[in-house]
């Protein structure tokens, strides 16, 4: 396999990218700027594929945030909401079309080197909120990337069915730098211990039975 990775430095993708390493697959990472409130994941990317000695790229495509307005990560001018990760409020924290657009710059990336899959990490804890992490949506993107192009394209989204807690359990078996990740939609020095993510990461770590490394503002 060769793939690239959408990567954005979290627990997720990052448990992918070492899962696809223990697996020999020829991988690169790509990150992406889309205008996120808490760009600070791309720093940790950076410093995650270091550790993985993995080819990784950032793409700066933060104008984007301007066209994406009204959601939460991408307009200032919504406050973030505090809660549980499924909950309604969450709703706002949805960036209008983001997987179909990240995806389809990978897919361009894979297409553009000769790799023959892109990846990405969604999960099951993603489908109540997120429309663009649900099974039927990977499915159907993969069929339109394979129509864009003479080439076949796999979209490898191994995670779809696994709860986050799976992925804790999973990346700290193979010992991947879960410490360094990042998820708080917040982006400040620390994770504030309040955002969906957060709340989902600390749950999935408690439910995961480990300890979690992470540092959090409360
Ligand atoms: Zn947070």
């Amino acid at each position: 396999m060769k793939a690239v990775i959408l990567f954005s430095g979290g627990l997720d993708s990052t448990v992918l990218a070492q899962q696809l390493v223990q697996e020999k697959a020829d991988v690169r990472l790509l990150s992406i700027h889309y205008g996120q409130r808490h760009h600070k994941e791309l720093q940790h990317s950076t410093r995650i594929a270091q550790l993985l000695g993995l080819p990784h790229q950032i793409l700066d495509f933060s104008s984007l945030g301007k066209l994406l307005s009204g959601s939460s990560l991408t307009d200032d001018t919504v406050s973030l909401p505090e809660g549980h990760y499924a909950e309604e409020s969450m709703k706002s924290t949805v960036v209008p079309n983001r997987n179909m657009i990240l995806l389809s710059l990978a897919g361009g990336h894979a297409l553009s080197i000769g790799f023959d899959t892109i990846a990405y990490a969604a999960h099951a804890g993603d489908h109540t909120i997120y429309p663009d992490c649900r099974p039927e949506f990977a499915n159907a993107m993969e069929t339109v990337l394979n129509l864009a192009d003479w080439a076949p394209l796999r979209l490898h989204r191994p995670f779809v069915n696994l709860k986050k807690q799976d992925l804790v359990k999973l990346g700290h078996k193979m010992g991947a730098p879960l410490n360094e990740t990042w998820s708080c939609y917040a982006g400040r020095d620390l994770h504030c211990g309040k955002c969906g993510t957060c709340v989902e990461r600390k749950e999935a770590f408690s439910l995961a039975n480990i300890p979690d490394p992470t540092k959090y503002e409360t």
